[in-house]
């Protein structure tokens, strides 16, 4: 077994991971960089950054309505207002560190519109490539930090109640990273589902990672579905998206008859809330038993220029956006819960943190508004850095510990996919969720040897919990839809937080 030390160590080289190692580097800590894979989903973010300017008719207070409106009232109001605020330093900051964003005259941003969004605020770059320029800049900025790539972190080691590393798998086999500040920023969970936008590595590692060390995640029921993921008849895993951004540019929603698909059903028509779009889209297809509605995009002007991504994701499936309307589904796209910390990062283990989609700051409630990811990672990554620095200064060099390779329960990913896809998506059920759910306790332990391993038991752990959490929300609030709840219940207006399937719940 392979070993290093060092003061802190971040799992995960998206936006949070790249911002919060950075942050924790220029306070003078020896920091390692963990990657499984080349792909982030920050790498994949078209719309771009949520943010407020100064001189504009924008406003924190605006922005902070906006995003607790779309929370549907699980959103901790604090924390919103908190991370908030801190966008313009931090969007400025990435500039610093050589972002750059699509301008509408020199030296003005331009600004786009987003579905929940009261005012047009969102930054973007490339057009529709805002994750490509954000992630360039910050890889361009950690150049000299020690990143090891195809390094897969398979549990957080703990001792004496306080994290003193994490166990890691390399091409040189199983080793132990020691250090007393670990922060995970492992990204979503989106391959708990048959299709999702998001990249191959999206499996909820850190999550799973830390309720195997016994936390508790919060608001994990609450997946966001984006209502603009690429129909193609049979494809499964990563799909293209199709940014909502569009819409904010025009673009409207029907059906295979020409029928709007939002008419009537909310007051922000095609731009209401994703949940909102994605339930009527889904509520559509099951009126009239089609596979998919269309975004029809023809009347946006320059389409071509100002989304390259989407135009190319089209024509590559053999649809140009210019002259046919776009098939569309909704497909799983973002985890609004996940590991309970603060404005921070921190969690309730010492030398513990997380930050991005990973972490459940109370940022987002019971559903994201679109474009606030990048901007929580960028805000919570940096801080969640600075205080992990902290910690390991006041902690000291952790303990040598000597682990075991880890035995998990796993289930095979097609059927898992398939349970999760049928019983825990846009809309469930009850009676679903049961089954889903004693299926998932019948997976079989295993010891954890490969990449696959690792992700599959991850996956087994979250998809359990999210399903536990579906069952337990008897309502419909936000993102979770329940066929048999259809309704909000002012009563469960509170976040839930739960531990893994066979370890103790961490109550409501
Ligand atoms: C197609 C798409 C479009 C989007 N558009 C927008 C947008 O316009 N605006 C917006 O705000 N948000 C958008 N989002 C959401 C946003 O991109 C993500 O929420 C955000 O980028 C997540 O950043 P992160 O740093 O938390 O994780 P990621 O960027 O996903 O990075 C996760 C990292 O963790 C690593 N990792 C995971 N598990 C392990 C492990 N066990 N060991 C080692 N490494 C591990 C991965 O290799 C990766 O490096 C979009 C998402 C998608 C998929």
């Amino acid at each position: 077994m392979w070993r290093q030390r060092a003061d802190v160590v971040v799992v995960g080289t998206g936006v949070a991971g790249l911002a919060a190692a950075l942050a924790a580097h220029r306070q003078g800590r020896t920091v390692v960089l963990l990657s499984k894979a080349e792909q982030t989903a920050t790498f994949y973010a078209q719309g771009g950054i949520a943010v407020v300017l100064p001189d504009t008719d924008d406003s924190v207070d605006a922005h902070v309505a906006d995003t607790i409106v779309a929370g549907a009232g699980l959103c901790d109001p604090v924390a919103v207002r908190s991370i908030v605020a801190d966008g313009y330093h931090a969007v400025r900051e990435l500039v610093g560190a050589g972002a750059v964003f699509d301008e509408s005259t020199p030296g003005r941003w331009a600004l786009t519109r987003e579905g929940g969004h009261s005012r047009r605020r969102i930054v973007h770059a490339g057009g529709d490539a805002t994750g490509a320029e954000v992630q360039r800049a910050l890889n361009h900025a950690a150049t000299s930090l020690d990143v090891r790539r195809d390094h897969l972190a398979l549990e957080v080691l703990v001792d004496d109640g306080a994290v003193a590393g994490v166990l890691v798998r390399s091409a040189d086999g199983l080793g132990v990273i020691h250090a007393p500040a670990v922060i995970l920023a492992t990204g979503g969970l989106g391959h708990l589902y048959q299709a999702t936008t998001n990249p191959d590595g999206s499996t909820g590692d850190g999550v799973a990672l830390a309720l195997w060390a016994g936390l508790p995640a919060a608001d994990i029921e609450f997946i966001q579905f984006h209502p603009t993921m690429l129909y193609t008849a049979d494809a499964g895993g990563r799909r293209p998206l199709i940014t909502e951004a569009l819409r904010g540019e025009g673009a409207t929603l029907i059906d295979r008859h020409g029928v709007s698909v939002t008419a009537g059903v909310h007051p922000m028509g095609d731009l209401a809330p994703r949940d909102v779009v994605a339930a009527a889209i889904e509520a559509r297809l099951t009126a009239t038993g089609d596979d998919c509605v269309y975004l029809d995009a023809r009347t946006v002007p320059h389409l071509a220029a100002r989304f390259p991504t989407v135009t190319a994701a089209c024509l590559a499936a053999g649809i140009d956006p210019a002259h046919q309307p776009i098939p569309v589904i909704p497909g799983a796209h973002y985890s609004c819960g996940g590991v309970v910390t603060d404005v921070d990062g921190r969690t309730a283990l010492p030398g513990l943190f997380a930050a991005g989609e990973v972490a459940r700051t109370g940022m987002h409630g019971a559903n994201r508004l679109a474009s606030n990811s990048l901007l929580e990672g960028l805000v919570v990554g940096g801080r969640a850095g600075r205080a992990a620095a902290g910690h390991a200064a006041v902690a000291g060099p952790a303990r040598v510990v000597t682990p075991d390779a880890p035995v998990r329960p796993v289930l095979p990913r097609a059927e898992l996919q398939a349970m999760m896809t049928r019983h825990a998506s846009v809309v469930r059920s009850g009676a679903g969720l049961r089954d889903a759910i004693d299926r998932f306790a019948e997976a079989r332990p295993r010891t954890l040897v490969t990449r696959r391993d690792v992700e599959d038991a991850a996956l087994t752990a979250v998809a359990a919990t999210v399903a536990e959490a579906a069952l337990a929300r008897t309502e419909t609030r936000g993102c979770h839809h329940r066929a048999d709840f259809p309704d909000t219940d002012p009563a469960q207006a509170f976040s839930s937080r739960r531990g893994a399937l066979g370890l103790t719940p961490a109550g409501c």
